[in-house]
């Protein structure tokens, strides 16, 4: 199978060190679970959300990014099964040169496909996994491949269900990797059969 993997927010846990450097700047305590959007609709900054997003361009935090816990481990064993690793991520320059850099170290012995894009629809894979909501229903309503499996990486800025399901598509949501390790690629996700996967 190819899957698909989209690297902030499901790789790579970008938004802790971006909160860090933000509280430090702005003397403020903000947490990952207060962010409960990801166009940071209804989050109470000390700042314009333009400053906030200032932080993403000179590419340091993905580079003070931790992987998400058990992704290196799962990704890693899904290509010694033989299936391939299609990494897409929407991450513009300069940060693109941080994120192959990680990349590089955390999977030296991963054979992937790197993709660079904001229209993640058309890249082709069998499984789509990633962490906003938009990019999930684009697949599932647009995506080159229309079998595939989508799924939503649960994180506290998609937690607004209702936007998906107001499309009536089937969108399973994971809420970590050893869930997906479970999950995929077992077979115990179908086109068929994809509901939540708490
Ligand atoms: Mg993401």
């Amino acid at each position: 199978m190819r899957i698909g993997i989209d690297l902030d927010g499901v790789v790579y846990d970008l938004m802790t060190p971006w909160l860090r450097r933000y509280n430090e700047r702005y003397e403020d305590t903000l947490t990952r679970e207060d962010i409960i959007d990801f166009n940071f609709e209804g989050v109470e900054f000390r700042c314009d959300v333009g400053d906030f997003m200032s932080f993403l361009y000179d590419g340091r935090i993905h580079l003070e990014a931790e992987p998400v816990p058990m992704a290196v481990e799962v990704i890693t064993e899904w290509a010694s099964e033989g299936h391939t690793i299609v990494f897409i991520s929407a991450t513009k320059r300069p940060a693109i040169w941080a994120k192959v850099a990680r990349l590089a170290v955390d999977f030296p012995d991963v054979p992937y496909e790197l993709h660079f894009t904001s229209d993640k629809a058309a890249v082709e894979v069998d499984v789509f996994i990633d962490d906003h909501v938009r990019n999930v229903l684009d697949y599932a309503l647009l995506g080159v491949n229309p079998d595939a499996v989508v799924l939503l990486f649960d994180q506290p800025w998609n937690h607004d269900d209702e936007i998906y399901q107001a499309y009536d598509v089937n969108i399973g949501r994971v809420l970590g990797w050893d869930t997906m390790r479970e999950a995929l690629p077992s077979g115990r996700i179908t086109r068929q059969q994809r509901l939540d996967y708490y």
